[in-house]
């Protein structure tokens, strides 16, 4: 081997993983690349040019990398969702992380609702792979551990009838740690060809933990990008020695803006509590007005407010894509980036990182980085939107394209090897 500087190791790591030479390999590793989808939640595009994240860098200079457009609202049950259904929020169902639905009265969707019902709005990618035969397993993603289109069955207990789920999963637990994951997925890629998945998923959430905590500019939130990159570099080197030809397309839901107690937007300013049951708040607002006062919460809401602007749900602007879906209440308030939606002035100061905002924001801008045997190397690609990511994934597995997607392959067709060339 020709030698490099020790500084570009990490780069000849990612290399080394994707370009096998042929004559190395077996027949078995000859067969289709496995396609891994990484989510680091929260994790803005820009983090990305921090110098802090040798292996992410590496894989980005092997192949693609953009800023991605997150879905509206910014949140991350629905962009996970966006991007392995390919649907937008307003249609793929889970329109925020807690919600109500007039269809389930007394219902409440929270991050722990596996009931199908709340999910069934748009099939997942996992699921169109197990119905075509392609093995798939999940290190955690939001969804991933629901019977998809099962039956909730309510009496004598709650059980679940059919569905799909994942051949393998595993119910989200905080407490695995990132490196715990990576084992996981690297045990799966140990298995042989009949039972080893071609479609995996892997998740981490320090990022975001750290960016609300502290802000998306703090050494804390730095440390937590750097840990999760180490995380990274230890998949792709587990990946390289056990020689699986690896796709790994790695995203985030959303990034992360600043925010502070100084910048709240007081409902009880705007208008009188007893007009309305207040769903989500923060970045925006969930309004359902209360029995009798729709007139009275209308006057008050749907007029100039400073760094606000609400709407009846049916006027929220056509580039949000976001309205149509019963489940998203009459009124919807959106905070100017930056800025929160509080019941009442905060007691205590305090700041830290939200999301949830405009998803044109730069500050929600996601991170995307691919590269593998089918990514040419091709540098930074032009924003995209993240509902081309299960069009992408369709693509890589060769699963046929949906005619009900709200997005499309159209990022990729210039950076993708056809046929591939490894
Ligand atoms: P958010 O409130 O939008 O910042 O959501 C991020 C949080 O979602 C993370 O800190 C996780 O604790 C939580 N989370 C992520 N995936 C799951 C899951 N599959 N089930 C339950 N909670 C999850
Ligand atoms: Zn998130
Ligand atoms: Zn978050």
């Amino acid at each position: 081997m020709k030698t490099f500087a020790p500084l570009l190791a990490p780069v000849l790591g990612a290399l080394a993983l994707f370009s096998t030479p042929t004559s190395a390999k077996s027949a078995e590793e000859k067969s289709d690349p496995v396609v891994i989808l990484v989510s680091i939640d929260g994790f803005r595009e820009d983090y990305l040019d921090r110098g802090i994240t040798p292996h992410l860098s590496a894989l980005a200079a092997s192949g693609v990398s953009a800023a991605m457009r997150p879905s509206f609202p910014s949140k991350t049950f629905p962009n996970h969702w966006a991007l392995v259904t390919g649907k937008v929020p307003d249609r793929n169902g889970i329109i925020a992380n807690a919600f109500e639905d007039p269809a389930h009265p007394g219902e409440k969707f929270t991050m722990a609702s596996d009931e199908p019902y709340w999910w069934d709005e748009a099939e997942p990618i996992w699921v169109t792979a197990e119905k075509a035969g392609i093995r798939t397993a999940t290190m955690f993603w939001p969804g991933s551990n629901v019977a998809w289109g099962g039956t909730l069955v309510k009496e004598p207990w709650k059980t679940i009838e059919g569905g799909t789920r994942p051949s393998d999963w595993q119910q989200f637990n905080g407490a695995v740690s990132p490196s715990q994951r990576v084992d996981a997925v690297l045990d799966w890629m140990r298995r042989p060809a009949a039972n080893r998945p071609r479609l995996v998923t892997l998740y981490f959430d320090q990022v975001d933990t750290a960016g609300h905590r502290y802000g998306p500019v703090d050494a804390h939130t730095d440390a937590a990008i750097a840990d999760v990159d180490a995380d990274i570099g230890k998949l792709v080197a587990g990946l390289r020695e056990l020689g699986r030809a690896t796709d790994l397309i790695v995203v985030a839901d959303h990034g992360m803006a600043a925010v502070s107690s100084e910048r709240t937007i007081a409902l009880d300013t705007v208008a009188a509590p007893s007009l309305y049951k207040l769903g989500d708040a923060g970045p925006f607002a969930a309004i359902t007005p209360t029995d009798g006062n729709e007139q009275a919460l209308a006057a008050a809401l749907l007029k100039p407010h400073d760094h606000m602007q609400c709407w009846r749900k049916q006027d929220i602007p056509a580039r949000l894509h976001y309205g149509s879906n019963p489940r998203i209440a009459p009124f919807f308030c959106l905070a100017e980036t930056g800025w929160q939606i509080a019941t009442k002035r905060p007691d205590k100061a305090s700041t830290g990182g939200a999301h949830g905002y405009d998803n044109a924001a730069p500050e929600m801008a996601a991170l995307f980085v691919a590269s593998g045997p089918d990514f040419m190397k091709r540098g930074k690609l032009p924003a995209f939107d993240n509902v081309d990511v299960a069009p992408l994934l369709r693509g890589l597995l060769g699963l046929p394209q949906s005619s009900d997607s709200d997005g499309n392959d159209a990022p990729f067709r210039d950076v993708m090897k056809h046929p591939r060339k490894d």
